[in-house]
């Protein structure tokens, strides 16, 4: 049966929603949810695609450009000029093929989800009922009572409002907006109305979208956690500066006192800035203890992505299980990262010779996805036999 997303669900611990049904209308994909799965199987394994990759590895194996560039191609195609030309569907979907193919699978990814909330709005709603009402008087003595409309039957008016949070790290700010809903109207006709409190993404552009910045995030922390397997303080070096999401001054001047702060002044080789205020990107490279800032920038990046999830208390049957309520597959996607770091923290991330997506080894050499390796083979000694063909005219 599909539901309607609400931010308040309590999943049982460890899973997350299936999709029923995906549509696309523009650059946003909206889902028709099904009952939540488990992200586990029963050895406790994360859930897996054909070729064996959990959802990270798939995320970010997914063609971004290919599949905005099928878009821009398909909408070049739709008469330009003529605003009256919708764009088809079923087409826009197909641009996004292996998205949806990713979010039938893996579920919704979400974005944003556990930092929205919803609110009401009372004084805001009332000023404008009565600025309505007022321009409808003016409308409807001016002998014009066929434009005039009464506020209170605007289409789409909703009494709730959507409170977003900040994205800890990035932006300063959240945001409060009115909800657009059709509640009384089909799934298919709030898809096209875009309906606010339908469950759905916003994808935007390939160069600024909540999904490339998601991606492009993610590409960067696996780029950390990679540079810490090692351990090269130079490698490390490079690879916090190149993480857009690590902060670059730090406070230093007291110990922290919550307990679930990062002490930062470990990090700190000499003499501690007498303000408090650390920047060490500014100091002497050998006044960094590099890879101690580079595991304190992951744990905060983690605890950031994470921090939107709650503890909460489900339900198994008649007992009462305590659980963690995932927010977005996001989340999902760093928990599988944490879980990486925390069972093989010098493995490092791989990438397959096959597919190309990274790979959060559980081996210390691991050259293909599991599902990949047949294939990955099979290339690999027509690749040889091809060489050997090609010295043996010269021997
Ligand atoms: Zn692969």
């Amino acid at each position: 049966m599909a539901r309607e997303f609400r931010e308040s669900t309590v999943a049982l611990p460890e899973t997350w929603p299936t999709v029923e049904e995906v549509a696309v209308n523009g650059t946003t994909l909206y889902y028709r949810l099904d009952t939540p799965a488990p992200l586990r199987d029963e050895a406790g394994r994360y859930r897996r695609d054909e070729r064996g990759r959990i959802a990270i590895e798939a995320f970010m194996a997914l063609p971004l450009s290919t599949m905005y560039g099928r878009l821009a191609a398909y909408l070049e195609s739709v008469s330009p000029g003529d605003s009256a030309a919708q764009p088809d569907p079923a087409r826009l979907k197909s641009a996004f093929a292996e998205l949806v193919e990713f979010v039938e699978r893996f579920g919704p990814l979400g974005i944003g989800w556990s930092r929205t909330y919803r609110a009401e709005n009372v004084e805001a709603d009332r000023l404008a009922i009565e600025n309505g009402q007022l321009r409808w008087q003016v409308q409807a003595s001016a002998d014009l009572p066929q434009r005039a409309v009464s506020p209170l039957l605007a289409r789409g008016r909703s009494p709730i409002w959507l409170v977003v949070f900040p994205e800890l790290g990035l932006a300063p700010f959240g945001e409060v907006r009115q909800a657009r809903s059709f509640p009384e109207l089909a799934w298919e006709a709030r898809v096209r109305l875009e309906d606010n409190l339908i469950a759905h993404d916003r994808l935007g552009t390939i160069d600024d979208g909540p999904l490339s910045r998601t991606r492009a995030v993610m590409q960067e922390a696996l780029d950390l956690v990679h540079a810490l397997a090692g351990p090269n303080p130079h490698v490390i070096r490079d690879a916090i500066e190149r993480f857009s999401r690590a902060d670059r001054i730090f406070w230093v001047g007291s110990e922290p006192v919550d307990s679930t702060a990062l002490n930062w002044r470990l990090a700190v080789r000499g003499m501690v800035p007498e303000d408090g205020l650390w920047r060490p990107f500014k100091a002497h490279r050998g006044q960094v203890d590099w890879e101690t800032l580079g595991w304190s920038i992951l744990a905060q990046h983690l605890s950031r992505m994470l921090t939107w999830g709650s503890l909460r208390v489900g339900l198994r049957g008649h007992r009462p299980q305590l659980g963690w309520r995932v927010g977005s597959l996001v989340e999902v996607m760093y928990l599988q990262l944490l879980e990486h770091v925390t069972q093989h923290p010098d493995f490092g991330i791989g990438q397959c010779a096959y597919c190309g997506a990274p790979i959060l080894r559980v081996r210390r050499q691991q050259r293909w996805h599991t599902g990949c390796a047949p294939a990955g083979r099979q290339r690999e000694s027509r690749a040889s036999r091809k060489a050997r063909h090609a010295v043996e005219p010269d021997q």
